[in-house]
């Protein structure tokens, strides 16, 4: 394999073609959108996801197919999937677009969720609020991402709604959030990272730290948890697995086929990063082991955060990440620090 497909260019996009780049792979990149990363010197197709003819030639421009996205139309994945290879495969996708099927998924392999139920109609809301009961939030079964489509109900009489299909899912009163960064190799072989402690504000990553600071018990429950899950899926790729720690155990939050958020921290804590350990296993090459040398923290840049820019520049230990988006808005991710603490 020498030329990797990817399909989105953000930020996510960008640091795995920069990956790529230092193992002497191309990567060719596929953005429908104004591509953020659209000044970093790699090819970016500016058409859709409804646009065939460029979909087929950026196809056959590269090996192997991969995404930093995960909601891809159908029908591109189709036609892409008969000319080249996918990794992660369809299923991996099928199951994380959609919160509904991702549960079902989950507690078929035996790993606990948050009660949930099916939202179709506003009589679904009715009855699943009367089982469910408040708090719970009502999420969007697809395309949300950083606390967008959700509402919470805090009181079951008249819970409003936007009519878009959703899962209600009952509030988790956990102590810790934290997630796995897991990989898997063509070969089969699973390479988890160390799990990191997740803080979000207002639906947003705000910052991860390793090491988490909790019992070996738990994050080694974690660890098990996410092979899992790669290993039903036949997976091939990094995958990011958010947790909820609670007194009854470890309930999955929500898992995503690709490079996390969360696992930037790797990119100053370990031999091998998540963006690395993607690309390996995306062109079939051996995984890094995951082996951390470092305490790190991770702190997301949002919005006006890019004010601190300078100070962050001066520190001691910061490695410092900027995406390059064209614009500042308050909400978005503009880049990120890494903090060896250790
Ligand atoms: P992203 O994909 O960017 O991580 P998202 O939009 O898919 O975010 P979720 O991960 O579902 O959103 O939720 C965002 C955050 O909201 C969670 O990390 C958690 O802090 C909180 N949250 C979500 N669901 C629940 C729940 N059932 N109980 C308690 N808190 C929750
Ligand atoms: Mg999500
Ligand atoms: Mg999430």
């Amino acid at each position: 394999i020498r030329t990797i497909g990817i399909l989105g260019g953000g930020q996510l996009g960008r640091m795995l073609s920069a990956a790529a780049s230092r193992l002497g792979l191309r990567c060719h990149i596929y953005e429908p959108g104004v591509a953020p990363a659209a000044d970093v010197a790699w090819r970016v197709t500016n058409a859709s996801y409804d646009d065939h003819d460029a979909l087929r030639a950026f196809a056959q421009t590269v090996d192997v197919i991969t995404y930093e996205f995960e909601n891809v139309p159908t029908s591109a994945l189709d036609l892409l999937e008969s000319i080249r290879p996918i990794r992660p495969n369809r299923r991996a996708l099928a199951v994380s677009q959609d919160r509904l099927t991702e549960k079902n998924f989950l507690n078929e392999i035996g790993l606990a969720t948050a009660p949930f139920a099916d939202v179709a109609t506003q009589g679904d809301l009715a009855a699943a609020v009367a089982v469910i009961g408040a708090p719970s939030i009502l999420k969007t079964r697809r395309m949300g991402y950083d606390g967008k489509g959700q509402i919470r109900i805090d009181r079951p009489e008249n819970p409003g709604w936007t009519g878009a299909a959703s899962v209600l899912e009952g509030f988790v009163s956990f102590s810790e959030e934290i997630s796995v960064i897991v990989a898997r190799g063509a070969d089969g072989r699973v390479a988890a990272y160390d799990p990191g402690l997740n803080l979000h504000q207002e639906g947003i990553l705000r910052r991860t730290t390793v090491p988490s600071g909790l019992p070996t018990k738990i994050t080694t429950d974690a660890v098990l948890m996410a092979a899992r899950i790669v290993n039903a899926l036949d997976y091939v790729g990094v995958m990011g697995v958010e947790l909820f720690v609670t007194p009854e155990g470890l309930i999955v939050n929500e898992i995503a086929p690709r490079v996390h958020n969360s696992g930037h921290w790797t990119q100053a804590g370990c031999a091998v990063d998540q963006f690395e350990q993607h690309i390996r296993a995306v062109a079939g090459l051996p995984l890094g082991d995951g082996k951390r040398y470092a305490d790190v923290t991770m702190e997301n840049l949002i919005g006006d955060d890019m004010d601190q820019l300078p100070d962050l520049l001066a520190s001691a230990s910061v490695q410092v990440h900027i995406y390059g988006k064209s614009e500042v808005k308050s909400g978005r991710k503009m880049g990120h620090v890494n903090r060896i603490t250790k």
